[in-house]
């Protein structure tokens, strides 16, 4: 077949086209971010099919997240001018296992139409297990061990294969428990995450026959981020690549950052070794990010021993330097964020405004990114969360929601449901119902229906104490509310206690519990900006009522880990502060294996950004509801001076905003603020810090509904609101106003977010 003109090879640099036109036998290329390693091995799946060395089924191609392969045989279709139907070998490692383990199950004592478990349905079969072996899942947590049998299935160890330099493990039972639970997962048809590939490499390994014929039929096979593969695999893949060992892997040892989850960077700079006579391409000029940028990142990345060492360029204008900023404390550092973006958005100085969709927020934890979110449904900008559902969509959070529904309006009814048997009372379908028809006989709510069916002796047994606590518990909090004596805060607190709703995740041993709790306090703390439940509640209903279509322009919020591949023109680093990046259990390991890990993240945060790179730490953090005093972090002394500007934190001079924000106790602030700001290279943001007046003026918290604002609203009377514009008032109810906006139509919205039109 003739190839087709390739002007697709008119956009690459030599080094790429050398990567793309050496067709036959193994290439690697290794080079640093943003040197178009993706765009070169997209480019080589398309030269595959352009000159016909391959049908689409016949290339295999692995990608680390889903996205990217979506991504991926887009950019193909386009690149071709086609659609590619049928490229069905493109995706990630586990996307491809799951298809092939489907065909040749049988040979691991599974049916083809087994299921897959998640962590969840993992840890519960683990617990089973556990509990029926007479194990304290107390001292021995199930999901302790269900972490090291995944370690030992990312190198591929069947029971019977688990080094003996793991006989200790979990007790000296690790193995035993783990053919236990291997036998268990046949007999249920299941497998779980690791078997899928551990499940096709034992498949290979027994099974020459069926080795050969994949080996024969994928005529080529390509990787991205080579460098975190684990050796489960790393031993898939040179299984597969054997035979005409045409395989291109492409990556950067710099931007490994999965060590933690057994990927092993040895695999890349072992690769020459595994396939003699490799084609080697270097890149060195990087398309994505200015000068600064790049010299910051490769400045913080110096800072690790053993790298292959790569020098970038690019000849992209200088642009502005990395900025950094240092915050009072997470809140105020989230209120900076959402006014840059805004003013992004807008256009600042010169420049023209720039689409949300340009500006990412990477976090090092995802407890960061409540701040971000709450801060932004205040101001009303619209954002997406990758990796996780927004904040109040989240379980936990909706649960508890209801116990405040319920107590701020007992005759809410859908909360009440959702809550009376979470967590489980026996109060199951059957009591329920007999909730419900009490309910209606006396033409009342579900709450006062129980009270009801307990007065008339209609339920009894564990269910009927459980219901007769959970009503009197519901009379005590409706109580407290409105008297008022307590904070709504502390009563927040007590319900989620005195209904068990707190102890039932503390007693959670699966892997989502701890976060789930922290979640909690989350939204306890949530609270503290607000007069009331009630104000909260309807600040939250009213934010996802008017929720947009997915069609909106949104900015990014996501984790370090998750942004891998990524490049954005706007990205925002917060919280760089020890304990929190580098991680504070990557500072306390022995040897420096962790924090080497921590500040290649770093590099991959910085060089995700194509123009503009923000960094930011806070003083003081609220971490899982503690207030925690932080040292910015150590990674930010590696930066180059000569390539970041640091701007002045508005909070430390009581200057902008900073009036209104804080709520750090002050002495424990006060105590280590000048050690905060003392890392070196930073003594003018020290030197500034101190001349700030003793005296705190920020002593109330941020966004307290300010009543006078209320009731000088009237009807008639012009507004502006963040998110939806200019608008008038058509009704008022308390502080609730009814607006008829300009654009957006008619909307409810709470007076606290509107402004007269004339102080917009
Ligand atoms: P990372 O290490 O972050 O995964 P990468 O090496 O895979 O980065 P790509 O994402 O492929 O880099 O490319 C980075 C950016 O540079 C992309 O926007 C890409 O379109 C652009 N780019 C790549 N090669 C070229 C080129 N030869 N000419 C112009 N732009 C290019
Ligand atoms: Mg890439």
């Amino acid at each position: 077949m003739a190839a087709r003109p390739a002007p697709y090879l008119d956009e690459l640099n030599p080094a790429q086209r050398e990567a793309v036109e050496t067709m036959d036998g193994p290439v690697l290329m290794l080079a640093g971010a943003g040197t178009g390693k993706t765009k070169a091995l997209t480019s080589r799946i398309v030269h595959l099919l352009n000159t016909g060395r391959a049908r689409p089924n016949e290339i295999l191609a692995v990608t680390f997240t889903n996205k990217a392969a979506r991504e991926m045989k887009l950019r193909v279709g386009r690149m071709l001018g086609q659609t590619i139907e049928g490229m069905p070998w493109l995706g990630t490692f586990h996307s491809v296992c799951v298809k092939l383990l489907r065909r040749h199950a049988e040979l691991v004592g599974l049916k083809s139409n087994f299921t897959i478990l998640d962590t969840d349905d993992q840890i519960r079969l683990l617990k089973q297990l556990l509990t029926a072996e007479k194990i304290d899942d107390k001292r021995w947590p199930a999901r302790q061990l269900a972490g090291i049998i995944d370690g030992w299935k990312n190198r591929a160890w069947t029971p019977k294969q688990v080094s003996s330099a793991e006989a200790g493990a979990f007790d000296g039972k690790g193995i035993e428990l783990y053919a236990q639970y291997q036998t268990r997962l046949r007999e249920l048809n299941a497998c779980d995450f690791g078997d899928l590939l551990m499940h096709v490499v034992t498949i290979f390994q027994k099974h020459s026959d069926i080795l050969e014929q994949y080996q024969r039929w994928f005529k080529y096979i390509l990787v991205d981020e080579y460098q975190d593969t684990n050796v489960a695999q790393y031993l898939w893949l040179r299984l597969l690549a054997s035979g005409h060992k045409n395989i291109c892997c492409v990556g950067d040892d710099d931007q490994s950052i999965y060590g933690w989850r057994g990927a092993e960077v040895g695999n890349i700079l072992r690769f020459e070794q595994d396939f003699p006579g490799a084609h080697v391409v270097r890149l060195e000029q990087n398309y994505r990010s200015t000068p600064h940028i790049l010299a910051a990142a490769s400045g913080v990345i110096s800072g690790n021993a053993g790298r292959l060492g790569k020098e970038l360029w690019t000849d992209l204008p200088d642009g502005e330097k990395v900025r950094l900023i240092g915050h009072w404390d997470g809140e105020e550092e989230a209120r900076w964020i959402g006014e840059e973006l805004e003013s992004l958005q807008r256009g600042r100085r010169t420049e023209k405004g720039q689409s949300l969709e340009t500006m990412a927020i990477l976090v090092r934890a995802s407890h960061q990114m409540r701040a971000f979110e709450d801060r932004f449904l205040t101001i009303g900008l619209p954002y997406r969360v990758i990796g996780g559902p927004r904040f109040y969509e989240r379980l936990e959070i909706r649960d508890a929601m209801a116990y405040f529904r319920v107590v701020t309006s007992p005759d809410d009814d859908l909360a009440f449901e959702r809550i009376v048997n979470t967590p489980k009372r026996g109060l199951g379908n059957v009591a329920q119902q007999k909730i419900q028809l009490c309910a209606r006989k006396h033409e009342v709510s579900l709450l006062e229906g129980a009270k009801h069916l307990l007065a008339e002796n209609g339920i009894g047994g564990k269910g009927g104490t459980e219901l007769r606590k959970l009503v009197e518990g519901f009379d005590r909090w409706i109580a407290e509310a409105r008297s008022e004596r307590l904070s709504h805060m502390e009563l927040a607190e007590i319900i989620l206690d005195e209904s068990g709703y707190t102890g039932h995740w503390q007693n959670d041993k699966t892997p989502e519990g701890p976060g789930r709790l922290e979640n909690l306090k989350e939204l306890v703390k949530a609270l503290e900006q607000f007069e009331n439940l009630q104000g909260f509640l309807e600040h939250v209903s009213l934010i996802m009522d008017n929720e947009n279509e997915e069609s909106e322009e949104k900015v990014t919020i996501m984790t370090l880990h998750g942004a891998k591949g990524l490049e954005f023109p706007n990205v925002f680093l917060p919280g760089w502060e020890d304990g929190l990046f580098p991680s504070q259990r990557s500072m306390d390991e022995s040897g420096v294996k962790g924090e080497e890990e921590e500040r290649r993240l770093a590099y991959v945060g910085i060089t995700r950004a194509e123009r503009l790179c923000t960094i930011s730490f806070a003083a003081n953090r609220r971490v899982y509801g503690q207030w925690q005093n932080a040292l910015p972090s150590r990674f930010i002394d590696e930066l180059p001076e000569e390539h970041v500007d640091v701007l002045t934190p508005p909070g430390l001079y009581g200057g902008g905003y900073g009036a209104a924000a804080g709520g750090a106790p002050q002495m424990e602030a006060r105590a280590t603020k000048a050690d905060a700001y003392n890392s070196p290279g930073w003594k003018r943001m020290q030197a500034r810090a101190n001349e700030r007046p003793t005296g705190n003026p920020r002593s109330s918290r941020h966004l307290t509904i300010d009543a006078s604002a209320i009731s000088s609203f009237t009807e008639g009377e012009r507004v502006f609101n963040q998110k939806y514009g200019y608008g008038v008032i058509v009704e008022v109810d308390n502080d609730k106003l009814g607006i008829s906006f300009d654009k957006a139509g008619d909307k409810k919205v709470l007076a606290s977010f509107v402004v007269p039109a004339d102080k917009a």
